[in-house]
């Protein structure tokens, strides 16, 4: 009997088994994959280690959100990482103009200054409100005991694009500061003011790319764990959750086998809806389960995974962001313009690389609907239809790289792709979904979900509590174990990470 069984390993899975089995939990994770880490899953082709769901990450710097959350999870040292250039770690190209995201608050604004030198009144109001954000964010986490600065629902409730329209008029450096934001596919009604700026503000912090990639994260939190005396299975499907015979509480869940595991809690790191669609307890109520189900899922997207030929395109150790059109509204742009109009393109980082990239790895977005016709299938035999699909596609994108990149396809030794489905089918997200459910301003409430169910030994965790992401599935970890720990207790470990 396990005082505590998870299912999922995603990184939130993972990251509640590390932080209850550091507290002597007996903690079993269940991941129904052949491989750990949901969407930290890294794969290698002809010696190219290619990330599917993790590029960088921000707030590293010693000291900051998420190095403390690194340090509590004793995964600084254990998971490489290498700094971006500090002028420009994400590289803004809209419309045939090119910006530069410098880290560091003062550096990012005076660098923003040399393309909009009559706007420093806006930056700095922008800016003040990452602080603003920032500070409640740390009182959240116990770093401050401002009572009345606790981060409130406001900056749920505020809507990004009313907040930038505020700072500044000048449309062009309003799409600007909402360039990246396929980091948490948004759209311009609806995206909170607290998903864009928790994330952006994160990065001109500081802003790290994975060496060798993220997948590191998820066996180091699976050693630990182990370590720690908990217990860490793959290839097991979760199928059910068990109800005691009263329908009062979970005792069991269900293996594809036939396996009954026992526990005292549960937690399931596995997406609301497809978590709510395993069990059957009157407790669950229908109007509970119409509001999850309805949440609006974050767009899905189209990878491209590169391998280069040697020494033919050189590394860069930032991100470039490409927007055909002013506008970069990623949800916005799908229906308005030709596909694709946009892309998200880097050079990995491997033990390896020096002048010369191995690898590059494209994004862009794509919806679910397209691939409505292959719905029924599975990995590896979706038909030859699903392969010309994907090859039309990436000549689409290709096409759009090569204006920017000229000759970029003479660099190619070999490509792979992957689509909403292969997000579905590897990673479970919900068709496909990038982020999981997306917040909206206009109605917050609805669309947060908590992560205490009307089961009371039932729990939920990952990126749709609190927010997508390390830090925020981070920050959503420690929000769900608070439920059995105890919130200041937690924190207060938290704070001592300095
Ligand atoms: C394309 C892409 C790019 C991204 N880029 C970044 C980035 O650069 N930086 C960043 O910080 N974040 C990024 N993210 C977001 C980040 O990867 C996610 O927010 C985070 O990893 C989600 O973690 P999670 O805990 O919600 O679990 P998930 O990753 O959703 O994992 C859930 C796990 O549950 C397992 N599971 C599902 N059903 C069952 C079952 N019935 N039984 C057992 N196991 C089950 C799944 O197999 C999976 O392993 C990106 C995501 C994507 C998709």
């Amino acid at each position: 009997m396990y005082d505590i069984v998870i299912v999922g390993s995603g990184l939130g899975g993972l990251l509640c088994g590390y932080l209850l089995s550091k507290e002597g939990k007996k903690v079993l994770v269940l991941e129904k994959n052949h491989q750990l880490g949901g969407c930290l899953q890294s794969f290698t082709r002809q010696n190219c280690v290619f990330d599917t769901g993790m590029h960088y990450v921000g707030s590293m710097n010693e000291g900051q959100i998420l190095w403390r959350f690194f340090k509590y999870f004793d995964l600084l040292g254990k998971v490489k990482l290498r700094k971006l250039d500090e002028d420009v770690f994400d590289l803004i190209h809209i419309a045939g103009d090119e910006y530069k995201y410098a880290q560091g608050y003062d550096n990012f604004i005076s660098t923003m200054l040399q393309y909009f030198p009559d706007e420093e009144n806006g930056l700095n109001k922008y800016i003040n409100k990452f602080k603003e954000i920032r500070s409640a964010i740390s009182s959240f986490i116990g770093e401050s005991d401002d009572e009345q600065n606790m981060p409130t629902m406001k900056y749920f409730e505020e809507n990004a694009f009313d907040f930038i329209k505020s700072v500044t008029s000048n449309p062009r450096l309003q799409d600007v500061l909402a360039a990246t934001n396929p980091l948490y596919f948004g759209t311009s009604e609806k995206t909170p003011l607290y998903v864009h700026a928790v994330i952006n503000n994160s990065l001109l912090e500081s802003a790290w790319r994975f060496v060798d990639g993220g997948g590191q994260i998820a066996d180091a939190l699976a050693q630990s764990i182990k370590s720690q005396g908990g217990d860490v299975r793959k290839n097991a499907n979760v199928n059910r959750f068990v109800m005691n015979n009263s329908d009062t509480l979970v005792e069991a869940v269900e293996l594809d086998n036939g396996e009954r595991i026992f526990g005292h809690q549960f937690i399931s790191n596995i997406h609301p809806v497809k978590t709510f669609e395993i069990i059957d307890s009157k407790l669950i109520r229908k109007a509970y389960l119409k509001r999850i189900n309805n949440i609006e899922q974050t767009m899905s997207v189209f990878s491209m995974y590169i391998v280069l030929k040697e020494n033919s395109f050189k590394y860069f150790n930032y991100n470039y962001y490409h927007f055909e059109n002013p506008n970069v509204w990623g949800a916005d742009i799908y229906s308005k313009y030709k596909w694709p109009s946009g892309y998200m393109l880097y050079t990995p980082a491997s033990s390896n690389t020096g002048t010369y990239a191995e690898s590059v790895n494209v994004i862009t977005y794509m919806s679910y609907e397209e691939l409505k016709q292959w719905d029924n299938t599975t990995i590896e035999k979706r038909g030859q239809s699903y392969k010309d699909f994907k090859t039309q596609k990436a000549e689409l994108l290709l096409d759009l790289i090569e204006k920017r990149f000229p000759g970029f396809r003479t660099h190619i030794k070999k490509y792979y792709t992957s689509t909403p489905l292969t997000y579905r089918d590897y990673t479970s997200t919900l068709n496909g979904s990038v982020y999981g459910n997306m917040r909206d301003c206009n109605n917050a409430l609805k669309t947060m979900v908590s992560p205490k169910t009307r089961i009371p030994n039932l729990y939920l965790t990952g990126q749709n509590i609190n927010l997508h992401g390390v830090l925020g599935v981070s920050m959503g970890a420690f929000i769900t174990c608070a439920q059995f720990l105890g919130t200041r207790y937690i924190y207060d470990k938290l704070n001592n990470m300095k």
